[in-house]
């Protein structure tokens, strides 16, 4: 019988663990739980020391935590949660706990901190781990973008002058989820002409016009993960100024991922696209980063931005996503995924890329 990945993935945390001398680690982010357990539960944290891990959750979620999980403790609290850490700690000999500082919360901390337990925060671990997929998440992802794409593609026969931005978002949606999506992976961007200046508008009740450019953002769900990815394609035949402005992004694009292999700085892949982008006078049009990992979140490390201390490593998925917003104007972003190997990246994404592209959707 094959190992749950699960098993894999806390021997790496207990490694990384021990690297850091952390003998004890609160797992406390909704999505670390998932990925180390296997629980899907709203409310539940797991405490990593010597020995099987502790998942910690409520009643509500007694027969769940025990059908979703194998090699897992579970203690099911029965008063509130920093008793039962408690609790927790001294079954499993736990002094001090280290504790995750980008996911508890000021709230939750000042509440343990009534306990007689000694607290000591630590950077994020196990989203340090979760950034390198492995099998049966690059799976899931792969499933992900199909339902995404697969979407798209009927989709299209209703993409036309006279469509509300809206009422496609929600068919994009209904179409996701009628394969198997338990849900979009975040609200579906469809910003038609004027509107896709804004990098991140909502949907409106604008109509698609003859002639627009419209950029659509979204993504499906699978077994957990998410899919990200955009394009931009005209209603119609291009004008100059889209068609070069289009092509600009799409060089951007290509000259990101053409850098992307193991070992490079994120940083750097951010910048080769940020400077063709610059160096053609839109500087000012391209104010965020080029690219996000992706997998349990939409948005997870590793980072591709200017600020960026992330470097690309095997196993890696990420975004590569540059665009150029002209107020009054539009505008236009290119997302693609892609998966690190050892060769270079694999682009997870395969819809075209064209300006006018739609057709051949
Ligand atoms: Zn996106
Ligand atoms: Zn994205």
């Amino acid at each position: 019988m094959r190992q749950r990945p699960e098993r894999q993935r806390v021997r790496a945390l207990k490694a990384l663990l021990k690297d850091e001398g952390v003998r004890a680690l609160l797992v406390t982010r909704r999505e670390d739980v998932r990925w180390m357990t296997g629980f899907t539960g709203s409310a539940g944290s797991v405490l990593v020391a010597a020995g099987r891990p502790c998942l910690i959750t409520d009643f509500r979620y007694q027969t769940q935590a025990a059908l979703q999980t194998s090699g897992i403790a579970i203690e099911i609290q029965k008063k509130d949660f920093p008793s039962a850490l408690k609790a927790a700690a001294g079954r499993l000999g736990a002094a001090t706990i280290w504790f995750d500082e980008s996911s508890l919360t000021i709230d939750a901390l000042r509440k343990l901190r009534k306990q007689p337990l000694a607290l000591r925060g630590h950077r994020d671990l196990v989203g340090e781990l979760r950034q390198q997929k492995d099998r049966e998440e690059i799976k899931a992802i792969t499933k992900a973008v199909r339902r995404a794409e697969e979407s798209f593609r009927e989709l299209k026969h209703y993409i036309r002058p006279g469509a509300r931005e809206q009422d496609l978002a929600l068919m994009l949606e209904f179409l996701m989820r009628g394969k198997g999506a338990k849900k979009a992976a975040f609200d579906s961007i469809i910003a038609s002409g004027r509107n896709g200046a804004m990098p991140h508008a909502g949907v409106t009740n604008r109509r698609i016009r003859q002639g627009d450019l419209v950029t659509f953002d979204f993504g499906a769900e699978a077994d957990g993960y998410y899919s990200d990815m955009t394009r931009t394609y005209c209603i119609g035949k291009p004008t100059p100024r889209q068609r070069q402005i289009h092509d600009l992004v799409r060089t951007a694009q290509e000259a990101a991922i053409a850098l992307a292999s193991p070992g490079v700085s994120c940083k750097a892949v951010d910048a080769a696209a940020r400077d063709i982008i610059g160096r053609a006078g839109h500087s000012g049009h391209f104010g965020h980063g080029t690219g996000h990992g992706i997998g349990l979140m939409v948005h997870e490390a590793p980072s591709l931005s200017p600020l960026s201390t992330h470097t690309l490593d095997i196993g890696m998925v990420f975004t590569v996503e540059p665009g150029v917003y002209v107020p009054g104007w539009g505008g236009v972003r290119i997302e693609d995924m892609l998966l690190m190997t050892p060769g270079g990246p694999k682009v997870l994404t395969s819809l075209p890329r064209e300006i006018d592209g739609l057709k051949q959707v």
